[in-house]
């Protein structure tokens, strides 16, 4: 770390631990080197940012990057481009739908391998646990993946089997010994297989296939095992709001247990999806209006460690948008690039305030991974901010993401919140140049 200031960046309203207020970020080299009174700095150049507000970048840790093996649906080059647009500085890729899965160490450096030194934005990586792979948990926790997934139902590809009761057992009991965070898509498998199965075109026959109990069944068999194994758990993509009621009887209990939820969820309704639009789907569901009112309840009532994308896209013929038949179409939504704006233009119009997104898509996934230089504008920390307006209003075109795909529920819409400049290890990321992204690893971010 050099100490000699390089960079200040001058707003009206920065976004620190403790509060909003007009400051001067003094950046040096990589890092964060003070946080000072607003026109008091010198000795570096000044960038004014004026009234647009300077927010720590966004720490996204639920993308799909799938490189390698399934390179043509995203890519670590495509993936960060769009992070960096969309003001995420640091993203953490799941250990699917890439060729291999995340689940030996030899796959973790096949995945490092290729995304070294074409990343525009820090990655790093979540391993896999899987039947058959507990011996693997410890030596990939010890080569820097941040925690492990595993799926209560099938996961979509063969390479990524579900556990059952008994080895979801096995898996948490390791990583309570390990101490290691489980982070687990809660759908139950009986629950999905007993739900009435109808293709078509119709969002309603879908959303019936994934029922709500599906959710609340296995986040309930999760808890249970969690107790009883010690392990924390982190309960991925909640899109069913009767989990909460679950999750804070779990707490009180003194269980360890964060959840999170994703914009999609946040901002889409069941009501609103057109007919055979396979881009609105993913796993769990959108659900109802009254479903999404309930999960802003649970954000306001503090439930959620993180508001995070689960970018997860395809090629749009397996989005089958020609024959637009939800049961056959790849689950999984496309927003890496327009988290912030769309979850911002949903809560402001709820009342809340800026600062509370940034706690929900910067500071708190940072803490749930433990990445503890990421996450807030504070001295000491990795110099990754975004200058934001708030109040710029756009159209989205799909085909002017970095996203590799330009299939995304979002197209057409109008959102409030535009990022203008994203700020990388203390220089603005310029997607056409250079990446300057680092490879995360665990074992050196942790404090
Ligand atoms: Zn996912």
């Amino acid at each position: 770390m050099t100490h000699a200031p390089t960079l200040v960046l001058r707003s009206r309203r920065v976004f620190t631990p403790d509060g909003e207020r007009p400051a001067d970020v003094i950046l040096a080299g990589d890092r964060i080197a003070a946080v000072s009174a607003y026109g008091s700095a010198a000795g570096a150049p000044v960038e004014d940012l004026g009234e647009l507000a300077l927010l720590p970048g966004l720490v996204d840790t639920h993308v799909h990057v799938n490189e390698p093996g399934r390179t043509a649906w995203e890519g670590f080059t495509s993936a960060t481009r769009a992070a960096a647009a969309g003001g995420v500085t640091t993203l953490l890729d799941m250990p699917l739908n890439s060729i291999p899965a995340t689940v030996t160490v030899e796959a973790l450096r096949a995945k490092q391998e290729v995304a070294r030194g074409r990343v525009y934005v820090d990655v790093g990586f979540w391993g896999g646990a899987i039947p058959g792979n507990t011996a693997d948990l410890e030596p990939l926790h010890r080569a820097g993946v941040y925690g492990f997934k595993s799926f209560l139902a099938p996961s979509g590809v063969d390479e990524f089997p579900h556990v059952s009761a008994a080895e979801l057992d096995e898996a948490l009991t390791e990583q309570a010994r390990i101490g290691a965070l489980a982070i687990i898509h809660a759908e139950a498998p009986h629950v999905l297989d007993a739900a009435p199965q109808r293709a078509g075109r119709a969002y309603a026959d879908f959303l019936a296939s994934r029922p709500d109990e599906a959710e609340t069944v296995a986040v309930g068999q999760l808890l249970e095992t969690a107790k009883r194994t010690g392990a924390r758990v982190h309960v991925l993509h909640v899109s069913s709001a009767d989990v909460l009621p679950l999750l804070d009887a779990a707490r009180a209990d003194g269980i360890a247990v964060t959840a999170e939820t994703c914009p999609h969820y946040l901002t889409l309704i069941a009501e609103g999806v057109p007919e055979g639009n396979t881009a609105f789907k993913c796993c769990p569901p959108i659900r109802s209006k009254d479903n999404r009112d309930r999960l802003w309840d649970g954000i306001r009532a503090g439930s959620f460690a993180a508001v995070v994308s689960d970018h997860s896209p395809c090629t749009a013929d397996l989005k089958r948008l020609d024959a637009g038949d939800f049961a056959l179409a790849w689950g999984g939504i496309a927003s890496l690039q327009l988290g912030l704006p769309t979850v911002w233009t949903e809560a402001r119009a709820r009342g809340f305030a800026l600062a509370d997104v940034v706690a929900l898509m910067s500071t708190g996934p940072a803490r749930l991974a433990g990445l503890a230089r990421k996450g807030a504008i504070t001295p000491g920390h990795d110099a990754d901010l975004v200058a934001f307006d708030p109040d710029a209003v756009f159209t989205v075109d799909a085909t002017a993401l970095h996203h590799r795909n330009p299939v995304t529920p979002y197209a057409g819409r109008e959102l409030t919140g535009a990022i203008r400049t994203t700020w990388l290890a203390g220089a603005p990321v310029d997607v056409h140049g250079s990446p300057r992204g680092r490879l995360l690893d665990r074992t050196e971010t942790a404090t």
